[in-house]
């Protein structure tokens, strides 16, 4: 009743930006999450990436209390305590010497943007950014600009000028479009998540690097997805023995405190001076604690090898789900990003749905393709959950 109450209310009054579940979920704790009738589901979207450390982890708690009680917001007109322990810890656990706090991915793109093209209009007068298809950047006109995917952008133009688009995974047109001595830099998500978990061949990535560094082109790294322990590495570069110049962070990083972060190494991140770039509330002491307290759980409580060791695990889990029904094309993924890919188009909703009538709450991205994000605490016996109930749902739908 209250739930049918509630879903009511959200028609009358949000933008009906989002197709919901008919779900209202107020609790949550671990890997588990409640609804407002109390039933519990296991929790493998994450808020999409973000709660890493699942519900309730005491280390965040603790820290936003903490804060809280003490301070919440101040301007970064002043120096602020929790912001530069973040950046510090970011700092001393990446290829970068520098960080800029903001509120969103996108937001944290947009940052990207902006400095690849200040550092581009100080390097040759060069303005343009070659992106990827099927690459998702964010919804801001900048990022929505930098995304490679039409239906994000349909009914938004005119969009920021000076992007190109070339096909993700492979290196010639990349070599090629290179030629354009007007291009300052490349962004490039490690594994696109958003277009269903698509990894690119393993030696892909060592050579976009080699190439942008060939051409004196920044290559700006997307892990709002992908970083943060989520592929069973602090960073997603770090598995092909590559730096970025330029790296976007959000999602995770404030443990579910909305935060994003541009790092950049000096040489780069110079360009930005006082007054070229900000953000009121990026950065502000709340969210800056709690992303304190994420990154040093993540890094001092075994997750990244958890994320690992789980997500190989789970990958053995699904491929033997594919064995059995005919109705997967393939499961892949790295750590703890999964995805089913499924032949049709007409059943992957129907699957969701019985998943999360059995109690584990999975996410469909191109309408195909089972995107599975637990939290980087996730133990064998969640996985093994979350498994029977895709059995019985490819099971009861084959
Ligand atoms: C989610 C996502 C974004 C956008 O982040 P928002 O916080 O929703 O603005 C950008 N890039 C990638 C790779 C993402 O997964």
């Amino acid at each position: 009743m209250r739930t049918e109450e509630i879903i009511a209310r959200f028609e009358r009054y949000v933008m009906n930006t989002y197709s919901r579940h008919p779900l209202v979920l107020v609790g949550g704790e671990g890997c588990w999450v409640k609804d407002i009738d109390g039933k519990k589901y296991l929790d493998f979207i994450t808020g999409i990436a973000v709660t890493n450390l699942g519900h309730s982890h005491p280390a965040v708690l603790k820290a936003i209390e903490d804060q809280a009680r003490t301070l919440i917001h101040v301007s970064n007109l002043f120096h602020i305590a929790p912001q530069v322990e973040l950046a510090e810890i970011l700092v001393k656990n990446s290829f970068a010497d520098k960080v800029f706090f903001c509120n969103s991915g996108a937001e944290a793109n947009e940052g990207a943007i902006k400095l690849a093209r200040k550092w581009g209009g100080a390097n040759g007068g060069r303005y343009r950014i070659v992106s990827a298809l099927g690459s998702f950047h964010g919804r801001t006109l900048g990022a929505l600009s930098a995304t490679g995917q039409k239906k994000y952008q349909k009914g938004f133009k005119p969009l920021t000028g000076g992007f190109k688009f070339v096909p993700y995974g492979k290196i010639e047109p990349l070599r090629s479009v290179l030629d354009d001595s007007k291009v300052c830099a490349v962004i490039i998500e490690p594994i696109q998540g958003e277009n269903g978990v698509v990894m690119p061949p393993e030696d892909y990535l060592p050579e976009v690097r080699e190439i942008c560094t060939q051409r004196n082109v920044l290559l700006i790294l997307d892990e709002i997805q992908v970083g943060l322990g989520r592929t069973g590495r602090l960073f997603a570069y770090e598995h092909y023995g590559i730096e970025p110049d330029i790296m976007t962070l959000a999602k995770a990083l404030g443990g579910g405190i909305p935060t994003g972060a541009v790092l950049a190494r000096d040489d780069v991140a110079m360009y930005l001076t006082p007054g070229t770039h900000g953000s009121t509330l990026g950065g502000n002491p709340l969210a800056m604690n709690s992303g304190c307290a994420v990154l040093k759980t993540i890094l001092g409580n075994g997750l990244l090898d958890n994320a690992d060791a789980m997500g190989r695990y789970f990958l053995g889990r699904l491929r033997t789900l594919a064995e059995r029904y005919k109705l997967i094309k393939e499961v892949r993924g790295k750590g703890l990003i999964l995805g089913i890919e499924l032949k049709r188009k007409d059943i992957g909703k129907g699957i969701i749905k019985r998943c999360l009538e059995k109690g584990v709450l999975l996410n469909l991205t191109e309408e195909r393709i089972i995107r599975i994000l637990p939290p980087l605490i996730v133990t064998k016996g969640e996985i093994d959950f979350a498994t029977e109930k895709l059995d019985e749902s490819f099971k009861e739908a084959s």
